[in-house]
């Protein structure tokens, strides 16, 4: 097998990135180890736990200091999260957590879950597992999630409500306490998708996490803006009795139970999350969001001045129409590039091997696409004879 990955100098709408050195090295070197049998594979189950603390820094999580992430009891506490295999599966569990604390056994109606319109599809798959209904309840002209269409739609049927922190169309943070006060007025949990997000708030003045606001579990994704090599998300929860709602018993491995969704996982995801995390957390990721956040509100500005409408770039993130046309042959010429879900707008992921070197290419290519186009439309007027 020789063939080679693509390059990222013409990605520009994935949320996936090159990993840092140090994280592909880990990654390699972890390859053979499954922490979904901690009793068997010591070394990377430790480095989980390691991952755990981190993300729980990250995201303003008290985590008890006996915590232990591999579910085998040795001490008090518990786990305070897992790495998962990405944001969906964060999604998927945290649902099933709130799944299981509103069953009450009593065979009541259907649980339900409120989400913004701008949850990422994953919630969709979680419902459709879980047999749970999805209230979906609009945005405002921000993007942000609507609070009053939140709370005319829960009541004793909600399991969980949804938050956005950093919406992978248009990089909005909804409201993150106030949805944390309406979840606690129906005794719902509140989960938070910081999958793409997680890594650049710590920078930003937005309320998002454990330490703002009542949240309860949260996907926060080392392989996106983490830097680390992909599969390495993060399921985070408050307190390790929510974990319990998903452990089952694992009768043939040293272990005793798995909270996880899947049973063998990679090794090198958590390996290369915690050699990410320990290069870059937190000037390193600082560092990258600047640039980041730079870039988009550079491009932004150079896209309008081309008379283009832009949403503004409250992360790292644009959003700009460009007609179907010039978006085509930007695809023609290699840019790899995609729409939201409208198909109104290009999108735009600042990701940190979206460097200002390779914006300027791609706005060359965009340049000279346009002014080709035009120069054709002119041939075509000029040889109707007016
Ligand atoms: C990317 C993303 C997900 C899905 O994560 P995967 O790692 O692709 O499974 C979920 N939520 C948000 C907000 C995302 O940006």
């Amino acid at each position: 097998m020789r063939a080679e990955p693509q390059s990222f100098d013409r990605v520009l709408s994935s949320m996936c990135t090159e990993p840092h050195p140090a994280a592909r090295e880990a990654a390699e070197r972890f390859l053979a180890t499954n922490p979904g049998d901690p009793g068997t594979y010591r070394t990377v189950a430790d480095l989980e736990d390691d991952a755990i603390a981190t993300l729980g820094e990250i995201a303003g999580l008290e985590i008890d200091a006996g915590r232990d992430g591999n579910g085998d009891g040795e001490h008090g506490e518990g786990p305070s999260g897992y790495v998962t295999s990405g944001g969906t599966e964060a999604n998927v569990q945290a649902l099933r957590i709130a799944r299981g604390r509103a069953d009450d056994g009593s065979g009541r109606a259907r649980p339900t879950v409120v989400v913004p319109e701008s949850a990422h599809f994953s919630f969709h798959k979680a419902a459709d597992l879980l047999r749970i209904d999805l209230e979906v309840v609009p945005t405002t002209a921000a993007r942000r999630v609507d609070l009053d269409a939140v709370r005319a739609c829960v009541d004793e049927n909600t399991a969980a409500v949804v938050g956005v922190a950093g919406s992978t169309e248009y990089g909005r943070v909804d409201p993150i306490p106030e949805l944390g006060a309406i979840a606690d007025s129906v005794d719902a949990l509140l989960h938070v998708d910081a999958a793409w997000g997680g890594f650049v708030l710590p920078f930003t003045d937005h309320e998002w996490h454990f330490g703002h606001a009542a949240v309860d579990t949260m996907a926060i994704d080392p392989h996106k803006m983490g830097q680390a090599a992909v599969p390495a998300g993060g399921l985070l929860v408050r307190s390790a009795a929510l974990l319990d709602e998903l452990a089952v018993d694992t009768p043939y491995l040293e272990s005793t139970s798995q909270a996880t969704l899947t049973g063998t996982r990679s090794g090198a995801g958590v390996a290369s999350a915690v050699a990410a995390m320990e290069e870059l957390w937190p000037d390193g990721y600082r560092d990258q969001y600047v640039r980041s956040q730079n870039n988009a509100e550079w491009l932004a500005s150079e896209l309008e001045d081309r008379g283009y409408e832009v949403v503004d770039p409250v992360l790292p993130l644009v959003a700009a129409s460009l007609p179907t046309s010039l978006f085509e042959a930007l695809r023609e010429e290699g840019w790899r590039l995609s729409r939201t879900g409208d198909d109104e707008r290009v999108r735009f992921v600042c990701m940190p091997h979206v460097t200002r070197e390779r914006l300027e290419v791609f706005l060359a290519d965009l340049d000279r696409l346009t002014a080709e186009s035009s120069a054709a439309a002119g041939v075509r007027a000029g040889s109707r004879g007016d």
